[in-house]
């Protein structure tokens, strides 16, 4: 096992890596720049390292800082969370040159999937079902307009290198694809370093569907169920849940075997997620993250396993926590991210909080690092935390998250707070009647059937 992790990460899921370290008996490494040298993750760690001024190019993502950190520190291993260098696979590869480990999986696995376009090819070589579209990259000597009406109009434009929703433009029409391309691919490429573009057939009323897998690396590798994260504002996810109020047993079994079956044979070691559309009892990949993510409590609420310690043990060289066998889904569990934005027009806010309070009680988890006078910085995301409830049923849930909701108090900055309280009431989705553009459709106050 390790003996002291590096955290190179900050806000919430700094904090969640330090509480699974602690219960390994793993001294903890923070870093942080200027702007952070208040934040809990620095106050709960056993030591931590200033790495840099406030913009993240110079800070979190500042490798030469981070392979200092641990130079002076002595540790032997570096969790990345989310976000940052999480799927860097330069940064692996430059950890362990310099004998540190990367806890996550293997660089080449980080490389194949974080090109889209590679990652589809190998996702349908391996049996997972994939959105019909482009055979790779659309070239400009390749005549886009034959291609795309091959796939039949809606089409969408997607980034290669694309992550947050970056790159992505639909055309409804043939008149609108030359715009598609041109806008998607200039995104792209300011955003990603990379212009190559892709079509894929663009889906109406498909619900955002992902399987959470772990690999032992050694051929070993099991599924532990869904979330469903179809509620997205800006391809942005806001809500998630699991199970999804769409899926029976035998369909979760079926998708989840595909998935595992795959992962064991790529040799997948530690945590990953393959997302998938889903629609009319169709599933189709778009993408996986190999990485730790944001709606991860989601999984363990239901399954009782802790991915954030798992992830860690297996990068020490431990095995898969239980058999396929053993993964029991057991109840509902739903996620809100409040985030520190105006609940109408999502402008950040950031600033001080005056007052906090959690909610608490049975089956009530708060995975945040804010506190009462904590000033959140402009340069980050704006997550202020993850509430996330679980119930004996969804119902139950529901009711316990409309309880939670009206409890927590976040008061000097402006947060979500209020739209998941009116959402938590919304017969769409107290039903689980919702996909991927609800709650656009929702917010734009227009009819959603
Ligand atoms: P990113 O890496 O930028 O998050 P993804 O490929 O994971 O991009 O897609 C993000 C979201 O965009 C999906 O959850 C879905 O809402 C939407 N999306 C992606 N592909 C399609 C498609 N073919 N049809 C309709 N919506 C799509």
């Amino acid at each position: 096992m390790f003996d002291k992790i590096l955290i190179a990460n900050r806000g919430e899921i700094a904090l969640r890596i330090l509480r699974a370290c602690k219960e390994l008996g793993i001294s903890t490494v923070a870093v942080h720049s200027t702007a952070d040298a208040d934040a809990m993750h620095v106050r709960l760690a056993d030591e931590s390292v200033c790495i840099g001024p406030p913009p993240s190019k110079d800070s979190y993502l500042n490798i030469p800082a981070l392979l200092a950190a641990c130079e002076i520190t002595g540790a032997d291993a570096v969790h990345p969370g989310y976000g940052f260098l999480s799927e860097n696979a330069r940064f692996a590869e430059i950890l362990s040159d310099h004998n540190l480990h990367f806890i996550g999986p293997k660089a080449e696995h980080i490389r194949l999937m974080g090109d889209k376009i590679e990652a589809k090819k190998t996702a349908k070589r391996l049996g997972i079902p994939v959105v019909p579209g482009s055979d790779g990259a659309v070239t400009p000597d390749q005549d886009a307009m034959a291609i795309a009406k091959g796939i039949g109009f809606p089409v969408l434009v997607k980034a290669a290198a694309g992550g947050g929703g970056r790159g992505m433009k639909v055309a409804h029409t043939e008149a609108d694809l030359q715009l598609a391309l041109t806008t998607a691919a200039n995104e792209a490429k300011s955003a990603f370093g990379d212009a190559s573009v892709y079509l894929e057939k663009y889906l109406q009323k498909p619900r955002h569907i992902e399987i959470q897998v772990l690999g032992d690396g050694r051929g070993g590798a099991i599924h532990l169920g869904e979330r469903d994260c179809s509620l997205q504002r800006r391809h942005q996810k806001v809500w998630e849940e699991g199970p999804s109020p769409v899926l029976d047993a035998a369909a979760r079994a079926k998708i989840g075997n595909t998935v595992a079956k795959a992962m064991q044979e790529l040799k997948y070691i530690g945590v990953g997620t393959v997302e998938f559309l889903y629609e009319d009892g169709e599933f189709y990949f778009i993408e996986m993250n190999t990485r730790i993510q944001v709606e991860h409590p989601v999984t363990e609420m239901i399954t009782g396993i802790d991915l954030v310690l798992e992830q860690i043990r297996i990068a020490a060289g431990g095995d898969l926590p239980m058999t396929q066998d053993a993964v029991v889904i057991n109840g509902h569990s739903i996620e809100c991210r409040v985030n520190a934005e105006n609940p109408v027009s999502f402008r950040p806010s950031p600033g001080k909080i005056q007052q906090y309070h959690p909610p608490g009680g049975l089956g009530v988890r708060i995975d945040s690092a804010v506190y009462q006078g904590y000033v959140i910085p402009p340069y980050y995301d704006s997550l202020v935390g993850k509430l996330i409830v679980h119930g004996k049923s969804r119902v139950e849930c529901l009711m316990r998250l409309r309880r939670a909701l009206d409890e927590m108090v976040v008061d000097g900055i402006e947060t979500t707070l209020p739209l998941f309280r009116a959402l938590v009431r919304e017969p769409a989705i107290i039903d689980g009647d919702y996909h991927i553009h609800w709650l656009e459709q929702y917010l734009a106050g227009q009819k959603t059937d």
